[in-house]
């Protein structure tokens, strides 16, 4: 464990840091760190032309990045790889790419605990297109009722998108099981998957689930900020509009400003200068991911998540706080100490325990459909966490009674 936490320098600083809030965004190792450093410092060329040879490094590095990335979530093609900022804008332009081919009347089904990034751009596009958005029966652990989604489907469901891992809940759907359900009752429809939360986790397969869209962040996967994944099968890609239009992904413009022609899939969905720092850096968080592996990482947060629960059984926490989703293994945990605001125990988590946890909705507003409130606190574990930080947080929940003194 030792040799994980030794590599994030954050870890190592002098002032104590409990980091628990990795569902928002993990740290960095020092692997990504020097990579954005090196990149800036001995390339920081423009990708958009191969004239010199840095420029030439620069496309190399896309290239190579590319690979590495559809290697890990098992794409057919590299070509299937486009780069974005994040998730949000991965599936904003999904939502938008797709428009032309939703009508009015048509069914998008989603559900209830999606993060506002994979609700909203559903909401805004069955708005301009006169589409509903409806939301699918969930679990009380908050995974996709499969009995309930067979009823649901029909001839005018157009796409069924959800997250893979919830960022409340923390449930890890079965991709797998739902697209084959989806795909036995109505095999055109498209499946979107938000793996925001999951990538970085629990293992994904994109050509074994039969899914369509996958969109992720590196920034949750001990990458660099400002750089999304949203993988497409390539026969949807190239019917998808792109949401951004200018350099880089444009062929030809007639001289009557009348026409054009954009360059193919990835590239017509990459307008403008892209985060190539970032891209270069993130082949380190892959990279980092990999010499563990997920399935370790897997693995290692269950036990954390495992001991968490004991350690709240044995303290007979339950009387105090209500706790959400304790039956779920996956590394997340979502709570209220009963008479006090989430922001407050956040605080008082802060300020006596150096423990960074996060209070509010977390951008999911109708996970309050399921646990009828609209705030919590959420901890998420990674995989530098250990057991004697989670005593640490067991102490701190044991005395929050303090903060109302
Ligand atoms: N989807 C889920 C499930 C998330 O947890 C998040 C971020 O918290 C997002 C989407 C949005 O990710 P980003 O802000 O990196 O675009």
């Amino acid at each position: 464990m030792n040799k994980i936490r030794k590599q994030f320098p954050i870890l190592t600083r002098e002032s104590k840091l409990i980091y628990f809030d990795n569902g928002a965004t993990t740290l960095k190792p020092k692997s990504v760190i020097e990579a954005e450093e090196y990149y800036l410092k001995t390339i920081s060329a423009n990708p958009h032309t191969n004239d010199y040879q840095i420029a030439y490094q620069a496309n190399e590095i896309i290239a190579q990045t590319r690979q590495q990335t559809a290697k890990f979530i098992n794409a057919a093609s590299c070509q299937e790889i486009v780069f974005t900022s994040g998730t949000t804008f991965a599936i904003n332009q999904i939502a938008q790419g797709i428009k032309k081919i939703l009508k009015p009347g048509d069914e998008i089904l989603t559900t209830s605990l999606e993060h506002s990034a994979n609700l909203l751009p559903w909401i805004v596009v069955a708005k301009q297109v006169q589409a509903k958005v409806k939301t699918l029966e969930l679990n009380s652990d908050g995974g996709i009722n499969l009995e309930a989604l067979k009823q649901k489907i029909t001839l005018q469901t157009k796409i069924v998108t959800f997250a893979h891992v919830s960022n409340t809940f923390g449930y890890e759907n079965n991709v797998l099981e739902i697209s084959k359900v989806i795909r036995k009752i109505n095999p055109n429809v498209i499946i979107v998957v938000d793996a925001a939360q999951s990538v970085a986790h629990t293992e994904i397969d994109v050509q074994k689930w039969d899914i369509d869209f996958l969109a992720f962040s590196a920034h949750k996967m001990y990458g660099p900020f400002g750089l999304g994944i949203l993988w497409g099968k390539m026969a949807l890609l190239d019917q998808l509009e792109p949401l951004l239009y200018g350099g880089g992904m444009s062929l030809t413009i007639d001289e009557n400003l009348e026409d054009y022609y954009l360059a193919t899939t990835p590239e017509k969905f990459e307008g403008g200068t892209p985060n190539i720092s970032a891209i270069y850096a993130f082949q380190k968080s892959l990279d980092f991911i990999e010499s563990i592996s997920i399935k370790e990482i897997k693995s290692y947060e269950k036990m954390l998540k495992h001991y968490f629960i004991d350690q709240v059984k044995q303290a007979n926490l339950q009387a105090k706080i209500d706790f959400y989703n304790l039956d779920s293994l996956s590394p997340i945990v979502i709570l209220n100490v009963k008479g006090i605001n989430p922001q407050d125990i956040a605080t008082f988590l802060d300020l006596k325990y150096h423990i960074a946890a996060r209070s509010g909705s977390h951008c999911a507003r109708r996970t309050v459909d399921l646990i009828n409130t609209k705030v919590s606190l959420r901890i998420s574990f990674a995989v530098y966490n250990t057991v004697e930080e989670i005593d640490v947080l067991i102490e701190a929940l044991k005395h929050t009674d303090e903060f109302l003194d």
